[in-house]
């Protein structure tokens, strides 16, 4: 069975309450029973002596009882309520009222109970008493007053701190509550596909504040998915689409005779055609890389002599192209990766810098820094504005659209990259700015 939080906190809030207060009661009750019966046992010790010190005194007095008429003593008692029979040391019966006691038996509970006590005059034993008295009569009316008066304080005080646990339970359970019903409300409609709103944090508990920036994080980043998602599908199309119009139209005109067919026309459309067969291929490449599936085939690999031999690959275009290639390579340094996709990285890197840079030089350098195998790959081209730079490795991402285009680019190199440095745990680093170049840099 299942209860709400608001049902349960209640429910276990009014049960502490009463369990501790129960407990306290009865531990009350004890306390009071106990200084209570100590207070009318005093009371009534004082009593007994009077009559004692009374009888001693007389003693010391007369030294005889032969003229012992016990009335004083008969007030005395009487007063509280007490009979005796004093005796002389051979049991003689000196004086007793006792015989008054009779017409108070009829009550089963009004019991009868005596206390023996020796009448002692100078060091000598001159008498002993039997003092009694009813057992109802240990208590005064007043004193059974106050013990009621007692208990019901406690039953009271019972009742009160219910009427104060209520309230106060509710109020902590809707505060509780409220921020947690406002979270379903606003992950139900997450779920159901609103990621625009973000939720507000209302609560003054820690927990839950945590519980709705992690909330408002998930759903900002879900968004964001979403918005990359959408875009990414309009670009998928829009880079496929493009290129298979055009070659559709021009193949047509072909047919109907419009456009002549000759070698360079159909060169056009082998070009286009492997452009599109790159572009898939590399598409290809990512998904499998990002798949769960894929786990990297690690061999040792001689990084410095595959760096190398990449720069070497690039140094004819570079020196066409009017740049400098400068290099700084560690020698042999030995890392456990899969090689085709090692090289497929830094052949990306390497032939982003040279694409984007018309002048000056490309730096490259590798290097250990704390046992870790570092490769960064400098420019002086063109560089990437600070708000493009989360971006630039997204799938399709170009700066500028007009020149990737030109230089053959769809904006998935970087994106490449990154699924295998992920796929390795490798870490990148990008500094650019705008106008100055960029460096890019890869931590093995
Ligand atoms: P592309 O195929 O367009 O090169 P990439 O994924 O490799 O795609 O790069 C994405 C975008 O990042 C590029 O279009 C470019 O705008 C920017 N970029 C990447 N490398 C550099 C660089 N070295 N200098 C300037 N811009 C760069």
């Amino acid at each position: 069975m299942k209860f709400g939080i608001k049902k349960q906190f209640i429910f276990f809030f009014i049960a502490v309450a009463a369990v501790s207060l129960i407990f306290l009661s009865f531990i009350l009750k004890i306390a009071i029973e106990k200084c209570f019966h100590d207070y009318v046992w005093t009371a009534q010790t004082t009593s007994h002596e009077k009559i004692v010190d009374y009888l001693q005194n007389y003693y010391s007095t007369f030294g005889t009882w032969k003229n012992f008429d016990g009335d004083e003593v008969n007030k005395l008692a009487k007063t509280q309520n007490r009979y005796f029979s004093l005796y002389d040391p051979h049991g003689e019966l000196i004086f007793s009222n006792e015989a008054e006691i009779a017409p108070c038996c009829q009550d089963p509970n009004h019991k009868y109970w005596r206390n023996i006590y020796p009448v002692i005059s100078n060091g000598i034993m001159t008498a002993w008493i039997n003092i009694g008295q009813f057992t109802d009569h240990i208590y005064s009316p007043e004193d059974m007053a106050f013990r009621q008066s007692i208990f019901y304080g406690i039953i009271l005080s019972f009742i009160i701190t219910l009427f104060i646990a209520l309230p106060l339970a509710l109020t902590l359970s809707s505060r509780l509550t409220k921020p947690i019903r406002d979270l379903k409300l606003a992950t139900d409609a997450m779920a159901s596909g609103d990621l625009t709103k973000n939720i507000n944090d209302t609560s003054s508990i820690n927990e839950i504040s945590g519980l709705v920036s992690s909330i408002n994080h998930l759903r900002k980043s879900l968004y964001q998915q979403e918005a990359l998602r959408k875009e990414l599908t309009t670009d998928v199309s829009h880079e496929l689409r493009t290129p298979v119009n055009i070659m559709q139209n021009q193949i047509e005109g072909m047919i109907d005779g419009v456009l002549p067919i000759n070698k360079e026309r159909l060169e056009w459309l082998l070009n286009e055609m492997q452009r599109l067969t790159g572009l898939i291929s590399e598409l290809e490449k990512i998904t499998q890389i990002e798949s769960d599936t894929f786990i990297p085939i690690y061999e040792d690999v001689n990084l410095s002599e595959t760096v190398s031999e990449i720069v070497s690959g690039f140094e004819g275009a570079v020196q066409r192209k009017g740049l400098k290639i400068l290099t700084s390579i560690e020698k042999d340094i030995i890392i456990k990766v899969q090689k085709d996709k090692l090289t497929q990285s830094i052949l990306n890197l390497i032939s982003n810098a040279y694409k984007f840079t018309d002048k000056g030089e490309i730096n490259i350098k590798l290097y250990t820094q704390n046992n870790r195998p570092i490769l960064e790959i400098q420019d002086t081209g063109i560089g990437i504005e600070k708000n493009d730079l989360p971006k630039i490795f997204e799938r399709f991402y170009r700066v500028d659209k007009s020149r990737s285009r030109n230089t053959g680019g769809a904006g998935l190199g970087l994106a490449i990259v990154k699924a295998i440095a992920d796929a390795h745990g490798w870490k990148i680093n990008v500094i650019s700015e705008k106008g100055k170049g960029s460096l890019f840099k890869i931590k093995f």
